[in-house]
């Protein structure tokens, strides 16, 4: 342990705590700055930071990640073993701090945690995410037996990323889910078990890329490596360019993508998370379903009606999905009901609405079997850390439903991070016994309420207009939004004249201003076709599972999207607030990938919408720092002949002759019950100056 001792300590001093240094790579909290509320001071430090390639900061418990777009060496196996059970402050900030702090605070004090990881597309969620689940995977304690719960853990990951990843001009691995994972620890502190929540996967990629993105990675895995019995088996050719639903995008090979490794990756997974034969047969039967419907055409016959061109396909989907040909067939070409033919639109929309059902509920299933395989079965208590992978704030040129809901998922953690920052800080203080001074801050609640309140909320809104098919359309949604809540501080619409009278309507939007910045959302609804009748009838296993006949129960009135998501946030709120919290705030560097660049108007925006000169504010708002008696004697005792080498009296009565003799002045401090309060960063420095010289 001493020697432990040592290397940490000349750690800190050779690359932190130096005051030499310290111009140079700048403060390894924020806290400590001295112009504290200042943005500019704030990006300098973590563009100085950065520079050196010290990529992690924080603002007192909170870590800030710059992606640094290059291998870092920072996660080696022995820079596990040095953060572990090492005090938070002692050592430049990592990730690994974080997770050993949570799985500390989680075994000594028996609770559950939660981190938080959020930031915007390419920022550095997932990989962060990964490297605390590695952390835990090497530096809990561990048996044979639990070996198996460690692979599937860590495992899981590929399984999820080829499914729910796809390349985005944004990020080359791009999750287009939100993901919750628990990891369960027994009461020796052993990995034991875990579970997945997974949100709002991106359905419509699987029927429309952009220029230079991807449908998800699996297609393309299992057409570039697929085994051939498998693909013969399945009608497919190793070709991506010969299915519709891959060539949109025109970039079905990327650099950084290794289709081939990762499919092999992704087979030795599904074994381990005991996926059986016939379960493998049919999920690929899935993928190749979505792919044989992709090439499904319509051409119109004499009365207009849409006639299928192309029987090989059929052929192929009623083998690897099988449904009796002439049903699937003749259920493509009318849609809904099976009976009344479709124009050639509609029928393609309904060919591309089935594509994403089945796609995003065989992800749910995928999801569901993997949470099985980590469901432990013992009853005794466990403990849990949470990590949150969830997709950030997010503002492209058309906003559609998908981003709405993203955006008021970030309000909703935004709001989460408001309450239980200030709520422990002003706890912290009143158990101390220290007198609290509010901070006034901006509370996105009236955002929130704009969107989810009942009745009066966007999304009671929407449902009214759901349950009136065939009446409701884009525009007397929009019509309703203004008549309930065109007054709204925080709702625009943009009232043309012509809007009402044009007759297309897909250009017709709202406008919300959310606290990270104001985002046009555009109104187009579904074309409104049910396949479920279709769906319900397949006989592939996982289809079948997940298109039950109980939903073609017309009494049975299912929750809209948006509402059914509303409740699984509500409840992902609710699982986070009984959990103490860490977070972690990743900041995407440039938009280019490029490692080392430090763009400061991309940067500067992040800092702003992510929350950070307002936790700095609030974490700043009383004092900046504080510290154990026990944990602050230690360190600096030599500083004072009465503490040094041993002082024998209470650790409070010794601090209070250490910082007498050193000279803090009344107003620069406080003693609550069991911690030293520092209200300015200057005061710490001048006893880390004194101390190291
Ligand atoms: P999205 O919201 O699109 O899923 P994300 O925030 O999850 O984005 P990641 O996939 O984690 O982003 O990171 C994008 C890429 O950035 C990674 O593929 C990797 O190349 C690089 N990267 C991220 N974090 C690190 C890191 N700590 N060290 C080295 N490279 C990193
Ligand atoms: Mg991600």
């Amino acid at each position: 342990p001493l020697k432990k001792k040592e290397r940490v300590k000349s750690l800190f001093l050779n690359m932190e705590g130096a005051l030499t240094a310290r111009d140079r790579v700048g403060v390894q909290d924020f806290v400590l700055l001295d112009s504290h509320t200042s943005e500019t001071a704030f990006l300098d430090n973590l563009r100085k930071r950065y520079r050196e390639n010290l990529i992690y900061t924080y603002i007192g418990t909170l870590l800030v990640s710059v992606n640094p777009y290059k291998e870092l060496g920072i996660y080696s196996v022995k820079q596990m073993e040095i953060y572990q059970g090492v005090n938070f402050f002692e050592l430049p900030p990592h990730i690994y701090a974080i997770a050993d702090n949570a799985y500390r605070v989680m075994c000594t004090e028996y609770n559950n945690h939660f981190i938080l990881i959020s930031g915007e597309s390419g920022a550095g969620k997932t990989e962060a995410s990964k490297k605390i689940l590695q952390y835990f995977a090497v530096t809990c304690p561990t048996t044979e037996q639990l070996q198996i719960v460690r692979d599937r853990l860590l495992l899981s990951n590929p399984v999820l990323e080829a499914f729910g990843n796809a390349k985005t001009l944004r990020n080359d691995n791009s999750s287009r889910f939100g993901k919750y994972m628990d990891i369960q620890f027994d009461f020796k502190g052993a990995p034991v078990g875990g579970h997945i929540l997974s949100y709002l996967i991106e359905k419509s990629r699987v029927v429309h890329q952009n220029q230079g993105e991807r449908n998800f990675h699996i297609f393309y895995q299992l057409l570039e490596s697929g085994e051939e019995d498998l693909l013969r088996w399945l009608g497919l050719e190793p070709a991506p360019q010969k299915y519709m639903y891959l060539i949109q995008g025109r970039c079905a090979k990327v650099s950084s993508i290794n289709d081939k490794s990762d499919w092999k990756t992704v087979r030795k997974a599904l074994s381990v998370i005991d996926f059986t034969d016939t379960n493998i047969e049919h999920l690929f039967g899935v993928i190749a379903s979505v792919l044989h419907l992709g090439n499904i055409q319509y051409e119109e016959d004499s009365n207009g009606h849409a006639i299928i061109t192309n029987g090989s396909q059929i052929k192929w989907l009623s083998k690897v999905s099988p449904l009796g040909r002439r049903s699937f067939h003749s259920d493509l070409e009318a849609g809904i009901e099976g009976t009344s033919p479709l124009n050639i639109d509609l029928a393609f929309c309904a060919r591309d609405a089935a594509a994403k059902a089945i796609y995003g509920r065989t992800f749910t299933w995928l999801v569901n079997k993997i949470n099985g395989s980590l469901a432990n079965k013992d009853l005794t208590r466990k403990t849990v850390i949470g990590l949150l992978d969830i997709y950030g704030f997010e503002v492209f040129d058309t906003n559609s439903f998908e981003q709405f809901c993203i955006n008021y998922c970030n309000e909703k953690l935004q709001q989460l991070l408001i309450e239980m920052t200030l709520k422990a800080e002003q706890e912290e203080y009143e158990l101390e016994g220290i007198e609290w001074e509010p901070i006034p801050y901006f509370n996105n609640k009236i955002i929130c309420d704009l969107v989810e309140e009942k009745h009066k909320g966007i999304i009671s809104i929407l449902d009214e207009e759901c349950l009136r098919p065939g009446e409701a359309t884009d525009l007397s949604f929009l019509e309703k939004l203004e008549e309930k809540v065109g007054d709204h501080a925080h709702f625009l619409t943009r009232k043309l004249a012509d809007q009402k009278t044009r007759k297309s309507i897909d250009w017709v939007d709202f406008r919300l201003l959310h606290y990270a910045g104001e985002v046009t959302y555009c109104v187009v609804g579904e074309c409104g076709l049910d396949n479920k009748p279709v769906l319900c009838k397949s006989k592939n296993g996982i289809i079948k599972e997940c298109f039950l006949p109980l939903e073609l129960d017309n009494r049975r009135r299912p929750e809209t999207v948006a509402t059914q998501f509303k409740n699984s946030l509500v409840s992902l709120i609710e699982i986070l607030m009984s959990k103490e919290p860490s977070y972690i705030r990743c900041i995407k560097p440039n938009e280019g990938k490029e490692p080392g660049k430090f763009d400061d108007v991309l940067i500067r925006h992040q800092v702003k919408y992510l929350g950070l000169m307002e936790h700095l504010r609030v974490r700043r708002a009383g004092f900046a720092y504080r510290r154990k008696y026990e944990v602050f004697l230690q360190r600096y005792k030599s500083l004072c002949p009465a503490t040094w080498p041993h002082w024998h009296g209470s650790a409070s009565e010794g601090v209070e002759r250490l910082i007498k003799h050193i000279g803090y002045k009344p107003e620069e401090y406080k003693l609550g019950r069991t911690k030293i309060f520092i209200r300015f960063p200057r005061t710490l420095f001048a006893t880390e100056d004194a101390f190291e010289y």
